[in-house]
């Protein structure tokens, strides 16, 4: 069993994403082909928002979305301490100092109280400016953004929604990549909707930022592609992942995504009275990026994934160690004792086998072998 079974994915599509690929390679605009704007339509449609421009990855993408925002030196950015490294990483590479916030134990999401306290705390400091708050939907589940929202205009704070994870979640029917005033996406191959090497997208309703994040993506271009008006990078999104993206939209729309959730149902029906599963709070959907149990501990974790592995079931920790205890974010004031749901969580998640190409067979072999675990 694969923890995410590419090769299966890849087998049921391959008849439409070989002739997509070959199209592309007899066409020969490998760069910018026509692929690549058709993915951004219906990306931004599929989404719910107005603008969306492809990148090369989702680090970019944040990236993009930063220096639009004028994210600099001198800048505070809050950003949940429980996440992957690059929602962290790309605010520091501007310069601006990352304020970690803690998340809410079930959701695994920036929590909105603390959120809160931790703008108050950098406004009572006086010595950085509160410039934009990072939010990450991580392991596919929007982030409590109409809680967020409100803190984001009490304190005039522009939101990026880090959605790596998040696409194809939902919050009372509104999908996620359209809750920031920037929204960003990854289409690593392991993500809810990936591609066959990096990409990634950025959206956002405001046209200002759309345009300044299409020239920052293009070497800082100006009227034409040899006149830059400002420093950028080279950021694209290649013709063959455009290809390869808009077949695998399809597939997710019309059934990967309601796998996803079928199995993640069939998990927490078989393991929610022994384990502590993930929530889903009404009126929000997940696209189940993980499936992430909460153990007691370090020693149950360890043991249980090692009993796993005797089954050949594999496990994954995401993520070993919060925001504020990597060492890349060493010379940052210590917050440690405001971050205790996250060291908690770092020590006892465990994420299990998850994609829609799961039979029931499948979840029913894991579920059980989880079960046994704790009946000893
Ligand atoms: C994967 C991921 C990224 C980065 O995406 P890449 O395409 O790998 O650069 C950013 N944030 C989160 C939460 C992620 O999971």
């Amino acid at each position: 069993m694969q923890f995410i079974d590419l090769q299966k994915q890849y087998s049921v599509l391959k008849k439409k994403i070989d002739e997509r690929i070959g199209n592309v390679l007899s066409v020969g605009h490998y760069i910018g082909g026509e692929e690549v704007g058709e993915l951004s339509d219906r990306l931004a449609a599929y989404c719910g928002a107005k603008y969306c421009l492809t990148c090369a990855n989702g680090t970019d993408a944040l990236t993009l979305a930063l220096r639009c925002l004028n994210v600099k030196s001198g800048d505070a950015v809050f950003v949940p301490d429980f996440t992957f490294f690059a929602s962290a990483e790309t605010p520091a590479l501007e310069g601006a100092t990352c304020i970690f916030v803690d998340v809410e134990k079930r959701t695994f999401n920036l929590d909105a109280d603390r959120l809160q306290e931790a703008i108050e705390e950098v406004i009572k400091e006086g010595k950085l400016i509160p410039k934009a708050i990072v939010s990450v939907d991580l392991f596919g589940l929007p982030a409590d953004y109409p809680k967020i929202r409100n803190i984001a205009n009490k304190y005039g704070l522009p939101i990026i929604e880090d959605g790596a994870q998040g696409f194809g979640g939902s919050i009372g029917g509104k999908r996620a990549c359209s809750f920031g005033d920037i929204s960003t996406t990854s289409f690593f191959p392991a993500k809810p909707l990936g591609c066959y090497g990096d990409g990634g997208a950025v959206f956002t309703d405001n046209r200002e930022y759309y345009e300044l994040m299409c020239s920052l993506a293009v070497h800082g271009k100006g009227s034409f592609k040899y006149d830059n008006v400002r420093v950028g990078y080279n950021s694209r999104l290649d013709t063959i992942q455009a290809a390869v993206l808009l077949e695998k939209l399809e597939a997710f729309e019309k059934y990967e995504y309601d796998d996803r959730n079928r199995i993640a149902e069939r998990y927490t029906s078989k393991l929610g009275s022994k384990y502590v599963t993930p929530l889903i709070p009404e009126g929000f959907s997940s696209s189940w990026a993980q499936y992430t149990l909460i153990l007691d501990d370090e020693t149950e974790r360890a043991e249980i994934q090692e009993k796993l592995k005797g089954m050949q079931i594999p496990t994954m920790v995401y993520y070993p160690k919060p925001m504020h205890r990597q060492s890349a974010f060493a010379g940052l004031p210590d917050r440690s004792a405001q971050l205790t749901v996250s060291e908690q969580l770092s020590n006892t998640v465990l994420s299990i086998p998850m994609h829609p190409y799961l039979t029931e067979q499948d979840v029913d072999f894991v579920a059980n072998a989880l079960l046994e675990c704790k009946s000893r």
